[in-house]
């Protein structure tokens, strides 16, 4: 139906577990050459393989998107690697709970960190290999938390990817003339190993809200970052695409019928 990604370079940070993961499989079935990028190597590595054995061209990077060398190195290895960089996904982010009373300075400073600096940083690294690749993609991946609603203890998880939409939209009118897009996904409540490890609990409240009746599954997330990176998708940058099960519509639990 779209137009073929096959043998694009691409790099998904945040791509051992979870959505990233989600993403490289999705853009490695596709045809693409995928690296992965997060802290645990061990984990990476596992996840690379895991990814490979299913066919796809998958290689991991270990990497901190917090640190602008990091970064640096990364988008060097991915280019060492595939000879270019076409699309990049900026997914990598953590979500520890605060509560406004409680939280250190240390801990606003790393949820920042990771992000809403970690997508300038990974963005900032790339940029001169997407301007080569005169196609060049960038997806973030952000929440409806935050830009859309709120949550007690993620006031600084909020703030990041709220942070995450504004930076979006002066990098698309910068970065426009070079052909290079950069679109935003927003998922709402997605079944990850992150997710999971909030409980049973919020899970089933989380469910309960959600006019579809169900959490959002990975691929859900991934085919909708797929399509912002093929051909057809060209002409959006700049906009955000939130894929929530209808989370984030009604206006009570009564609304919801
Ligand atoms: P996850 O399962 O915990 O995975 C997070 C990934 O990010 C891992 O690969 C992790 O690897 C990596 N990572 C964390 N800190 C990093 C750093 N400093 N540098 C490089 N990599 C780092 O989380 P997830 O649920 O898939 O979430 C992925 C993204 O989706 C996040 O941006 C999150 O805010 C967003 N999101 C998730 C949901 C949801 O329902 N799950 C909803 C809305 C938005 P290491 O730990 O090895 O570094």
């Amino acid at each position: 139906m779209f137009t073929s990604i096959r043998g694009l370079s691409v790099l998904v940070t945040g791509g051992t577990k979870g959505i990233g993961k989600g993403l490289a499989a999705a853009f490695a079935a596709e045809g693409a050459n995928v690296v992965i990028v997060g802290r645990d190597r061990e984990a990476g590595e596992r996840a690379a393989a895991e990814l490979a054995s299913e066919g796809g061209v998958v290689s991991f990077e270990p990497g901190d998107v917090s640190s602008a060398e990091s970064c640096a190195e990364v988008v060097a290895a991915t280019l060492a690697r595939h000879g270019g960089l076409d699309i990049v996904c900026c997914n990598a982010g953590i979500f520890p709970s605060a509560s406004l009373a409680e939280m250190t300075p240390e801990q606003l400073e790393e949820v920042l960190g990771v992000n809403l600096k970690g997508t300038f940083f990974a963005v900032q690294a790339a940029l001169p290999a997407l301007r080569s690749s005169g196609r060049g993609r960038v997806i973030v991946t952000s929440s409806i938390t935050g830009p859309i609603t709120g949550f007690s203890g993620w006031s600084h998880y909020g703030a990041s990817k709220a942070g995450q939409l504004g930076f979006m939209r002066s990098a698309a009118l910068e970065l426009a003339r070079s052909g290079i897009t950069i679109n935003a996904i927003m998922p709402g409540n997605i079944i990850t190993e992150g997710l999971a490890d909030l409980g049973p609990e919020y899970l089933a409240t989380m469910e309960a809200a959600i006019p579809l009746g169900r959490l959002g599954s990975i691929e859900e997330i991934a085919s909708a970052a797929l399509f912002l990176a093929t051909e057809e998708a060209a002409y959006i940058t700049g906009q955000t695409l939130v894929i929530d099960g209808g989370q984030t519509i009604p206006e009570s639990l009564e609304a919801m019928g």
